[in-house]
């Protein structure tokens, strides 16, 4: 076992009496904490903005007197007091759920593997769902007090911004991000070396280093193959989150998976629980068998001991949508596996072996399914899919007895939930309502909350998100070679006071982004009523190397350039984090139409529905489970028929549902101008989502259905 040190890099002139600032910049704690956050915006906010919520960048570039008006200010230092007496209790770990209530459990290791961590748009390394929920994943098991420990890749150019052409083009911009200035700390050894990991890879070893990022409690820690001692295009392994080049998908992979268990054994770590986001880390098992075949067993023994302790999570609901590689790519990478398990090469292949109409694969979903004793899908439904999908794998079962489970997705309150929000469940709930997070019944008092006081809380957060978007265009105007007509596309005649639908989320074709816009003239009519006028926002940019995908932006675009929108059709460029908190907190109504079972689970309607939006989807994910009749509005069905006939029919219930529900309830007022009924229909949104899809409710179960059975 490696001795190391990470250290705070502390390079910052601050004030003595409010140095500590420099620590919480790297910890991303500060992230749900809206009190710590204040600690940088109330030094300048101008400056906070500007540097996108980077408080690293802040701290080094805040003036000097700000700094020492903020440090003699009493509020701020009274803030200041409590915000590090906070976190230095959080970071002590007292009484957390998992010690409280699973002893010694909570001594144990999780390995957490994903591709891709969501945890703040300052940090780039998601490309959607999927990272931002391994993200919320980390955050949650810190307030839990789970002892777990991400494992990724640091991405050297992050994923792609997005910038929307005149004609509705996607370009995507690559733009190497610098670590320095990031909340990345080096994992350095006791000579003061970083530490290193190293794979084998065909006729060559690749390295990477590590970087921890500090997620409350939880270390992740991510792998950077730009080392010096790397060939040329081995340190390019990890410039992107790079998935449409199947050998840099299969590097990534085996880095990913191989890496990430010696990363646990440099750091000394012996993890009792290996959990994969998804497919991309199952190489770890095949390591991990390999060390105890190293260690004497027998490869059935070796593989037997594995199982036990793997967790597998798929997020997929079709076949397509699975990694699999091709035989002589297996033949390339992996081919010192099997001597080394002593198998060989088609006892090897048969770990994974799949069938696709292109030929025999190694599949990373029947590998994990195989070789991991926890498997679970993302909703209820999704589960029932995954059971159908992989029946093959257990020929001898009914679907219903694959053994396959789930554990529907949720998001982490506190990082998403709109601040204003947070106070005003403080005054009617209570100081402590956080501590009741997933307890539905808590949350029959959301009834209690007056309706102007909330109605007062969701038109502050819709003009917040207004003026920010008019903000964002205002700029991008002043930078030049931006035609007026996109300056309208992206927000500039938005009217903070008009029922406003959002839908954002990658632009995958299957979403049907332009659902919606079926019937343009309808929705043109729609948007200029003049009574009660609407608006729809869209956001969401499409995989790089996803032509139908980009050509679905496209198409949107077109519709949002007309005129005849009234700017109130907008496109706003490049969704992230940022962008969606905004429109998750500030929209009225979410919109999602993914084509029946395609959406395995979905999550940024959860956010929306905890600020207070209502949402209007399709009955498929989580809304199938969430969905009661009386807390938002249903597209379609619960039944799937043929895609043409879905697209026909849900196209149908969309517009008579939004004609004669959705628009007539939000313009319903009484004499003070509050849409009473629809505030009814918001609270029972609020009570019955919250805790139901909270990321605390989420990843109990994961510790309880599924860690803890492993480590026994
Ligand atoms: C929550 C979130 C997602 C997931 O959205 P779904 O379409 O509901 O799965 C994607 N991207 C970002 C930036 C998010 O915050």
């Amino acid at each position: 076992m490696t001795k190391f040190k990470t250290k705070t890099p502390n390079n910052f002139d601050i004030p003595r009496r409010i140095n500590r600032l420099g620590e919480l910049a790297y910890n991303l704690w500060w992230t749900w904490q809206p009190q710590a956050q204040k600690l940088f915006s109330d030094i300048d906010n101008e400056l906070w903005e500007r540097l996108a919520h980077n408080p690293i960048l802040f701290l080094r570039q805040a003036n000097r007197s700000s700094l020492n008006e903020a440090a003699q200010k009493r509020a701020y230092k009274e803030n200041y007091n409590q915000v590090f007496a906070n976190f230095d209790s959080y970071m002590a770990k007292k009484g957390s759920w998992c010690d409280d209530n699973h002893g010694d459990f909570c001594e144990k290791t999780i390995a957490y593997f994903s591709m891709e961590f969501g945890l703040h748009e300052t940090l780039p390394i998601y490309s959607g769902g999927l990272g931002v929920l391994a993200g919320d994943h980390l955050k949650e098991a810190s307030d839990l007090g789970l002892p777990l420990m991400g494992i990724g890749l640091l991405y050297a150019e992050g994923y792609f911004s997005q910038q929307i052409s005149e004609t509705g083009w996607q370009d995507a911009l690559n733009n190497p991000l610098n670590f320095d200035d990031l909340p990345l700390v080096p994992v350095m050894d006791e000579n003061d070396k970083a530490v290193k990991v190293s794979v084998e890879f065909p006729d060559r070893q690749v390295s990477a280093r590590l970087w921890e990022v500090r997620v409350g409690r939880i270390p992740l820690y991510l792998m950077d193959s730009d080392v010096p001692e790397n060939a040329p295009e081995d340190r390019q392994l990890t410039a992107r989150l790079y998935w449409s080049d199947i050998n840099f998908r299969i590097a990534q992979e085996v880095l990913l998976g191989v890496g990430g268990v010696r990363v646990m054994r440099a750091l000394g770590h012996n993890p009792g629980v290996w959990h994969m986001n998804e497919g991309h880390a199952a190489f770890q098992i095949l390591e991990r068998a390999r060390e105890l075949v190293a260690e004497g067993k027998t490869f059935e023994e070796a593989i037997a001991k594995t199982r036990t302790n793997n967790v597998f999570t798929t997020h997929t609901p079709v076949p397509a949508g699975n990694d699999e590689f091709p035989l002589w790519m297996i033949d390339k990478y992996l081919s010192s596996y099997w001597t080394e398990l002593n198998l060989s090469r088609d006892e090897f292949v048969n770990l994974a072996r799949n069938q696709q109409s292109w030929g025999e694969t190694f599949s990373m979903g029947v590998l994990a399914l195989r070789h991991s004793d926890g498997k679970n899908g993302v909703s209820e439904l999704h589960g029932r899919v995954a059971r159908k999908m992989w029946n093959f794998l257990w020929e001898d079962k009914k679907p219903a007895d694959v053994p396959i489970g789930y554990v529907t997705n949720g998001v982490h309150t506190s990082t998403w939930l709109a601040g204003r929000l947070g106070l005003l469940y403080e005054k009617h709930l209570g100081a402590d309502w956080l501590n009741h997070l997933d307890d539905p019944a808590f949350w029959d008092k959301v009834d209690e909350i007056p309706d102007n006081e909330l109605w007062e809380v969701r038109n502050h957060l819709k003009r917040k998100m207004v003026f920010y978007m008019m903000e964002r265009t205002r700029r991008r105007w002043m930078k030049g070679g931006f035609h007026p007509v996109q300056a309208i596309a992206s927000g500039a005649l938005l009217d903070p006071y008009v029922l406003t639908i959002g839908f954002a989320r990658r632009f995958a074709t299957y979403k049907r982004a332009n659902l919606i816009l079926s019937e343009l003239d309808r929705v043109l009519g729609l948007l200029n009523e003049s009574n009660q006028p609407l608006q729809i926002i869209f956001a969401g940019k499409a995989h790089p190397a996803d032509e139908p995908g980009k050509e679905l932006i496209q198409e949107v675009y077109r519709a949002v350039k007309k005129a005849e929108t009234g700017g109130r059709l907008v496109f706003l460029e490049d969704y992230d984090m940022n962008v969606a908190r905004y429109l998750v907190q500030g929209v009225d109504v979410w919109l999602n139409t993914p084509r029946r079972p395609n959406e395995a689970s979905g999550t940024s309607g959860m956010k929306a529905a905890m600020n207070g939006a209502m949402n209007f989807s399709v009955l498929d994910g989580w809304w199938r489970e969430a969905y009661n009749g009386h807390n938002g509005w249903a597209i379609g069905d619960d039944v799937a028929p043929d895609s043409e006939s879905q697209d026909e029919s849900d196209i149908k219930s969309l517009y008579a549902t939004l004609e004669n529900e959705i628009i007539p309830l939000y313009y319903e007022r009484n004499a003070q101008g509050v849409p009473v009924q629809w505030i009814k229909m918001m609270k029972n949104n609020l009570r019955t989502i919250t805790p139901q899809f909270s990321m605390r409710r989420m990843v109990k179960e994961y510790a309880e259905n599924l860690y803890i059975p492993a480590v026994k």
